[in-house]
């Protein structure tokens, strides 16, 4: 088995490199090839003296995950499909926009925090992935899109908002961070690379205190008994909870609000009742929402609210003076909308229980 140097950021293929009796500008350099000039031939690593290329070949490799499918919707969105092993997949989206390309990574194949409205959750948790695994999904769309290291970026805006629950998955999830951060790698800034979470409390005070990125917060509900039921790990980290450590994590963040992500659901938590609920809930957070029309998915119990009531909901919150998005549904021809990512995940056996999170939890003490 080589080592797949996808998996370090630049401190790890320092240390890496330090054991190989390497200096760590080499580690620089070739970090460079990897991610900002998307190269895995060592032999196409011109300025690297032919006797370490020809060490690197033989204890190590790069090695993103393969691309199973890459599809295109009628609206720009892209999808791509990566193998993960062991009959895991997972999905990337690519969404163009004027003024900004983002690209949507996953984190876990599943996620074992079964969100009541989410295809990914509904699908259970096999496990958490490797960073090859997450910034190789970056180093692949790259490559896909054709981006030139010279020429303007292609993909801008990176939100770990695929599938899994990123803050479960936490040290790879940040190893990656610091890749996409990182100038040497993807450079790209702070505030365009957005963590999305559906709450854990404990771990988004280590991302602030480790790596602090733009914050989305998976709201869903106004209040707990509704938030019990469609997020689950509101039972464990309740509003109250929640709300605190947002007011934290903006102690530090790059950017001076929380995007709560509020999914749209159809006489759920959509009432007039519920957006005035919100704004008592959020008095104290300074905010935006992005209001999520659900994406239904096969067997999903629940149904979109139509635009009107999403319209009158987003009037009630923009009134009082928070800024208000509705998503616009992309990439729905192709299952790439939010929550429609399925990917394909054997053994759902770990899923009850929040299986991953509880052992990440014991090494947070
Ligand atoms: N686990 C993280 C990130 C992945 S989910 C989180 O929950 O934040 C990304 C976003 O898609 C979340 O806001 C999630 O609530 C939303 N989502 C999940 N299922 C959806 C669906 N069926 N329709 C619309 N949005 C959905
Ligand atoms: Fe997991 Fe996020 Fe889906 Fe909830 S919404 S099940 S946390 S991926």
């Amino acid at each position: 088995m080589t080592v797949n140097l996808l998996d370090f950021d630049a401190a790890g293929l320092t240390a890496y490199f330090a054991e190989l009796g390497e200096k760590p500008f080499r580690a620089r350099q070739v970090l460079r090839w990897i991610h900002r000039f998307g190269q895995s031939d060592f032999d196409a690593m011109t300025d690297i003296a032919k006797s370490l290329r020809e060490k690197l070949r033989q204890v190590a490799s790069i090695v993103p995950p393969a691309i199973v499918s890459d599809r295109l919707s009628d609206d720009g969105t892209r999808k791509f499909l990566f193998d993960v092993g062991g009959g895991n997949a997972v999905e990337t989206v690519f969404i163009p926009e004027d003024d900004r390309g983002t690209l949507c990574v996953s984190t876990q194949a599943g996620c074992a925090l079964d969100c009541a409205f989410c295809s990914t959750g509904k699908q259970g948790f096999n496990r958490n992935l490797t960073v090859a695994e997450i910034i190789g999904q970056l180093w692949q769309a790259n490559r896909a899109l054709g981006a030139d290291p010279n020429g303007d970026r292609i993909i801008s805006n990176v939100v770990l908002m695929g599938m899994g629950e990123p803050l479960a998955n936490f040290e790879n999830s940040v190893t990656a961070l610091r890749l996409m951060l990182d100038d040497n790698a993807y450079g790209l800034s702070r505030r365009r690379v957005t963590v999305s979470t559906s709450g854990l409390v404990p771990v988004m005070d280590r991302l602030r205190d480790e790596c602090p990125v733009a914050l989305a917060v998976s709201l869903h509900a106004p209040n707990d008994a509704l938030r019990d039921e469609l997020v689950p790990i509101n039972r464990k980290y309740p509003l109250h909870d929640l709300m605190a450590a947002c007011r934290r994590y903006l102690e530090k963040a790059p950017r001076d609000f929380v995007t709560f992500e509020y999914v749209m659901l159809d006489g759920v938590n959509d009432s007039d009742a519920n957006a005035r609920q919100l704004l008592a809930l959020t008095r104290d957070v300074p905010c935006k929402f992005n209001l999520i029309p659900f994406n239904p998915f096969p067997a999903s119990p629940f149904r979109r609210s139509p635009s009107p009531r999403i319209r009158a909901f987003a009037e009630i919150l923009m009134n009082a003076g928070i800024v208000t998005t509705t998503r616009k549904t992309r990439g729905d021809d192709i299952d790439a909308a939010c929550g429609q990512l399925a990917g394909q995940v054997r053994d759902k056996t770990r899923r009850t229980a929040g299986g991953v999170f509880t052992i990440h939890e014991e090494k947070l003490q």
